[in-house]
């Protein structure tokens, strides 16, 4: 091999938009692009980076350093993984070794060994678990192991099939390679319970998506519109057992980690193959070990939260997103990517279906749809004879509330506990109240490092602050007027809680939020505990709309639905229909109906005329007009540049100097850029923000100027005064 072709190219998890050659020297073997290598960086520092390329360099050799250690002998990221997450940087202009850093679970990120210990419990595969016994005539010991997994659903482990024969080896692997038994590693794999309860026959609408997704031939996006509990998951486990069958791996992303045991376990009563699950709070040791054994093609199915969508899937057949609307799918923070986005350009490139499932699609997906991009596949019923709630509106300009509860609303929840069923009152505030006040002369407790007032917390008598957790004791005098007269104004869930356990001195109340459920497993706990029936009312912020399943809560009441109707999002619209609507359908799951009731001071604001109409197409109708009016997505594609600092006055002269910047090199006049502006919440942590909105009604030029522009920008010398980023498809313009 000549010298020069004994240079490679490496992504390294650092914020440099930008690869590094390094030679490989002549004693180590040539690692293949995909692989990990640990190379020296800075002075006396090494880092494992990964391969992106054998490729001749453009520097002079001997200005090259040499990689110290290869640490795959084959790549741990596929050809298809690396060029997804190349595309992924160059999207998103994130530097390609921080988006590589967020696909590796953290083990193989710090450069250990890819490797899994070997497989230790073994199970039928569908088509193993099918075959006539009569096919293991001349092979008796096969015959022995098969009957045995065939009795255990959970599998078997190597010493258990150990004690049928001495030869078990070769008979499970005489199975395995005919496909129908499979192995996998106990530790992060669970098979769990699988139950042999037949699946329901499939309503007409449930049958007809099967069908459309599993005969689609390669890639095909389809938007699977259910109202809640219309048997949307029932699709899915149906389209999965297709892509099974076919000897398949399939995907599917949720977007919180609560409702992964819930569906993890509908999928183990379902499937005997095994489920990889994949989020943030599992061990470094379980991530690691799922993510390779999906990446061996070892386990046919894979479930997570976000970054699941980078587990490499050898044989992949098919990728769910369920509630493709929550904004949990794109990143916040650092690789501020779209789940969604990424899994549908994923599905593209593999030539596989993708089904993005919700009962309030975002708009995006709804426009696509329009534009004939995507395929609408609707479950317009409940499934199970469920009917769908009744929605009903309480006009708070005409009725007293007390506590934040109306008398209506109180009613209904005497009647529905005396009844035996369960509330859910929906507040999407935490605390006690929002409003710390002195009554003498009006001042309200502020944080002292936001543009925020305190929430006041009564189980702990504190003042905390819910944008940068500030956290202070009560003043016992008004800084203001020295008066004594300190009150809450205004009510939170812990407010909500207390004035019910006053109300209903004998129900069983349950507050759900960030505060109540703090430690790990809590939250999973506590909805288990309601599930068996250890709760009349329930009193929870918007973690308890997402995807639970309470089959007994008949009502539900949401407090404060205009909290949401003016925010200063143009997608705050949007979001509160979405989480109305999820809410919802939390009530009368099951056999007995169920009844919402939304307080409102807006009761004939367009919002609210669709949601008791329980139309969301007629609201996303009104908003997409809207949204095409004023131009905002999806009629256009956005890119925020945010900036903060702690001095006053930085973020924006350095946003002013981007965007004199971007003028100069202004590919088209398509592009629109918006003036420099402070955020919404302008101080926030001690820090200035502004953030400078650019936006398009195409997607091409929007691109061009970004790169260009980016590179522009971190040569400002203003760039190293304050902290930047950029938010290619921000979901919050604030
Ligand atoms: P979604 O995912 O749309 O909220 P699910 O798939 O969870 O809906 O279905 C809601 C309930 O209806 C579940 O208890 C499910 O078992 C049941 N179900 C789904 N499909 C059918 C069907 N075809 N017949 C009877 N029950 C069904
Ligand atoms: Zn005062
Ligand atoms: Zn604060």
């Amino acid at each position: 091999m000549s010298a020069a072709a004994r240079t490679i190219q490496i992504a390294i998890p650092a914020p440099l938009r930008k690869s590094f050659d390094y030679l490989v020297p002549a004693d180590l073997p040539m690692p293949a692009p995909g692989a990990r290598v640990r190379v020296p960086f800075g002075p006396r520092r090494t880092v494992v980076g990964v391969v992106l390329a054998v490729a001749a360099s453009a520097m002079p050799l001997r200005q090259l350093k040499p990689i110290v250690e290869v640490l795959d002998d084959q790549p741990l990221l596929p050809p298809s993984m690396l060029q997804l997450l190349c595309w992924a940087a160059d999207y998103y202009h994130h530097p390609i070794g921080e988006v590589i850093a967020t696909a590796l679970p953290a083990r193989l990120r710090r450069g250990e060994p890819a490797n899994t210990g070997g497989a230790s419990v073994w199970t039928l595969t569908a088509e193993g678990a099918a075959v006539d016994d009569a096919v293991f005539k001349r092979a008796l010991i096969q015959q022995r192991v098969w009957r045995a997994l065939k009795e255990a659903a959970a599998g078997l482990d190597d010493d258990t099939l150990a004690e049928l024969s001495p030869r078990w080896r070769a008979a499970i692997d005489g199975l395995a390679a005919k496909g129908w038994a499979s192995g996998y590693q106990r530790e992060c794999l669970e098979a769990g319970e699988h139950l042999q309860t037949p699946p329901p026959s499939m309503t007409a609408a449930q049958t007809a998506a099967v069908d459309a997704v599993v005969s689609a031939n390669g890639f095909r996006p389809f938007l699977l519109h259910g109202v809640t509990g219309s048997g949307k998951t029932e699709v899915y486990l149906r389209v999965i057992d297709e892509v099974l069958r076919r000897g398949q791996q399939a995907l599917v992303l949720v977007p919180e980690i609560s409702l992964t045991p819930q569906l993890a376990a509908r999928f183990r009563a379902r499937f005997r193959e095994p489920v990889a699950v994949l989020h943030s709070e599992m061990t470094d040791a379980e991530r690691a070990c799922a993510w390779l054994m999906a990446h061996h093609g070892k386990v046919p199915i894979v479930l997570g939260t976000r970054s699941a969508v980078f587990t490499p899937l050898p044989k992949l057949g098919v990728i769910v997103v369920d509630e493709e609307h929550d904004a949990s799918y794109k990143q916040q923070d650092g690789f501020r990517y779209s789940a969604r986005d990424v899994a549908m350009l994923r599905a593209n490139r593999a030539g596989v279906p993708i089904v993005l499932g919700s009962a309030t699609p975002s708009l995006e997906t709804l426009q696509r749809v329009r534009a004939g991009a995507y395929t609408e596949l609707d479950l317009p019923d409940r499934a199970g004879g469920a009917a769908m709630p009744t929605i009903e509106l309480l006009d708070l300009r005409r009725l007293a509330i007390d506590d934040g509860l109306s008398h209506p609303l109180r009613t209904a929840i005497s009647e529905t506990v005396s009844r035996g069923e369960q509330v859910l009152l929906f507040l999407n505030r935490r605390g006690f109240a929002p409003v710390w006040m002195c009554y003498g002369c009006g001042w309200v407790a502020p944080c002292q490092r936001c543009d925020a007032r305190l929430t006041y917390h009564r189980a702990s008598s504190r003042l905390r602050c819910h944008h940068c957790g500030a956290d202070s004791a009560l003043p016992a005098t008004c800084p203001g007027c020295r008066g004594t007269e300190l009150n809450a104004l205004g009510e939170g869930t812990e407010r909500i809680e207390t004035a019910l356990k006053q109300m209903f001195a004998t129900a069983r109340i349950v507050r759900i939020d960030r505060d109540s459920v703090r430690a790990k497993g809590a939250l999973e706990a506590t909805l288990e505990s309601v599930h068996d029936g250890h709760a009349d009312i329930l009193v929870g912020t918007q973690m308890l709309s997402k995807g639970h399943d309470f089959p007994n809560v008949t009502l539900v009441g949401v407090l404060n639905a205009d909290q949401g109707l003016y925010g200063s999002d143009f997608r705050a619209g949007e979001r509160l229909v979405q989480q109305i609507i999820q809410v919802s359908g939390r009530a009368g799951r099951a056999a007995k109906a169920g009844r919402v009731l939304i307080q409102t001071y807006h009761p004939d604001h367009p919002v609210f005329t669709a949601l008791r109409q329980q139309n969301y197409q007629q609201f996303a109708d009104y908003a997409l007009t809207e949204r095409g009016e004023t131009g905002f997505p999806p009629f256009s594609h956005l890119a925020l540049l945010r900036a903060e600092s702690p001095a006053i006055g930085a973020a924006l002269a350095f946003l002013r100097h981007a965007h004199a910047l971007a003028r100069a090199c202004m590919p088209a006049a398509e592009v629109q850029l918006m003036d420099p502006m402070p955020s919404p919440m302008e101080r926030r942590a001690g820090r200035y923000r502004a953030q400078l909105l650019v936006q398009s009604r195409t997607r091409a030029p929007l691109h061009a100027l970004l790169s260009d522009w980016l590179e522009r920008i971190s040569a400002l010398k203003e760039a190293k005064r304050v902290r930047w980023s950029l938010d290619v498809d921000p979901i919050d313009t604030y």
